[in-house]
């Protein structure tokens, strides 16, 4: 609001839009609030003392409110297109998108009509030029425009139509649900990096299973983890579909609860399929179970790294996860305490948790590992701390096998 009033007495337009003003009708809390205005990035600068300007492509104004940043971006156009030397277009997709726009043009160029609905504090009205309420009231995602040229723009949008009906619980409406089975190839265009962030916000969002299914509905689920897909299609039992089921499930519990969830653990369950189904391959050909998981990983992350470049402080972690399962099978002598000491048994022991609930493995190999911690309290256990210790030296001076590709080398 102090964005708004300031921008306006200043002499500029200014309105809330996007997810602010969509979850703000629907009685939900908004995630972050971005303005719209007609001011440019310098003069939006001048208005704030406690404002900065951020990123080449799209200039923007971040403006600070000790930890909170409201992100002010110029009214941009999407007209014309075709025409502006300021904007380049490869196979109809935008690469540049610095064209400033009145607010009308800057609606055009959103993507759902629920997201298209701009609140100003002049009379305190929401101005809708795509019928966006009418579509919140009904409960549906529709895209501004024709909607195999405004996915074609920008293939993310097909992620962004299946994150906001399983957020929401909305319908696709269908002109725009028609195209997006055969549009989904187009994601293989879309950077790696942005294809991560995209992943997480699907599936951090408390809808992660719902998410899950509408992602293989719509044949995106193979474009951003074909190795998983190729996997459970393939699979003649129950186990790997409950497994991510219950794993999804899990983390939209965490989520409901507001626990904290890793990516890394999602991330892991995700693609551990593919890996438990190599390393059994590599395992029937004779390799050591601690080497195969170590081949399969590698295999496993460099292919998915074509896709989704996932972060080495996530892959180191989910390496260690699928590494340590070998290790709950060694019940003798210190080997179980020295395991308990590693830094990630605690996750290891949940992923272990969740392949017995999915009946992957025996239910009495998760109990004898819940006995051992109610037996053992990690204070009580005398070797923990110095285990710890010594488990991180002894991973550090483990070469890796020779010849393997890795995605984080
Ligand atoms: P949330 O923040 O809850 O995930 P949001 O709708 O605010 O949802 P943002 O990614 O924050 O999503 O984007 C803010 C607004 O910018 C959107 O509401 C939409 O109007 C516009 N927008 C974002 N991404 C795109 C896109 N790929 N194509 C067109 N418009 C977009
Ligand atoms: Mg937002």
């Amino acid at each position: 609001m102090k964005v708004l009033y300031r921008l306006n007495s200043a002499g500029y337009q200014a309105y809330l839009v996007g997810g602010g003003v969509r979850d703000l009708l629907l009685g939900r809390e908004p995630k972050d609030f971005d303005v719209a205005t007609d001011a440019s990035p310098e003069q939006v600068k001048s208005v704030f003392n406690n404002c900065r300007l951020i990123g080449r492509r799209f200039r923007l104004a971040h403006v600070h409110f000790g930890r909170e940043i409201i992100e002010v971006a110029t009214f941009r156009s999407n007209q014309e297109a075709a025409k502006q030397d300021d904007r380049q277009l490869e196979n109809g997709r935008i690469l540049r998108d610095n064209v400033y726009g009145t607010l009308e043009e800057d609606a055009q160029r959103r993507d759902f009509t629920i997201n298209a609905l701009y609140y100003g504090v002049e009379d305190f009205s929401v101005i809708d030029y795509a019928g966006g309420i009418d579509d919140l009231h009904n409960g549906v995602i529709r895209l501004l425009g024709d909607p195999e040229s405004r996915f074609r723009e920008d293939p993310v949008r097909l992620l962004r139509a299946v994150r906001f009906a399983a957020k929401l619980g909305f319908v696709i409406e269908p002109a725009t649900e028609a195209p997006m089975n055969r549009l989904a190839v187009l994601l293989q265009d879309v950077p790696a990096a942005r294809l991560f962030e995209e992943v997480l916000k699907l599936f951090l969002a408390g809808t992660a299973l719902e998410t899950f299914e509408k992602l293989r509905h719509y044949d995106l689920f193979a474009q951003l983890f074909p190795a998983t897909e190729e996997a459970l299609t393939h699979e003649d039992h129950e186990f790997p579909i409950t497994f991510v089921n219950r794993g999804l499930q899990n983390t939209d519990k965490r989520i409901q609860e507001r626990k904290p969830v890793t990516p890394a653990f999602l991330f892991a369950v995700l693609l551990w399929e593919p890996v438990r189904l190599r390393s059994e391959a590599l395992q029937a050909s004779g390799t050591h179970v601690y080497e195969a998981v170590q081949i399969a990983a590698s295999e496993v992350l460099a292919k998915q790294a074509k896709h989704i470049s996932i972060p080495k402080r996530f892959s180191y972690p989910m390496r260690d996860i699928w590494q340590l399962q070998s290790r709950f099978w060694q019940h003798n002598g210190k080997r179980p305490h020295r395991l308990r000491g590693h830094p990630r048994f605690r996750a290891a022991y949940d992923f272990l948790l969740l392949r017995a609930e999915s009946d992957e493995v025996d239910q009495a190999e998760a109990d004898w590992w819940t006995r051992f911690q109610e037996r053992w309290p990690q204070e009580e256990s005398p070797q923990a701390e110095e285990q710890q210790t010594q488990g991180r030296k002894r991973r550090r001076r483990r070469r890796k096998p020779k010849n393997t590709a890795t995605a984080d080398d």
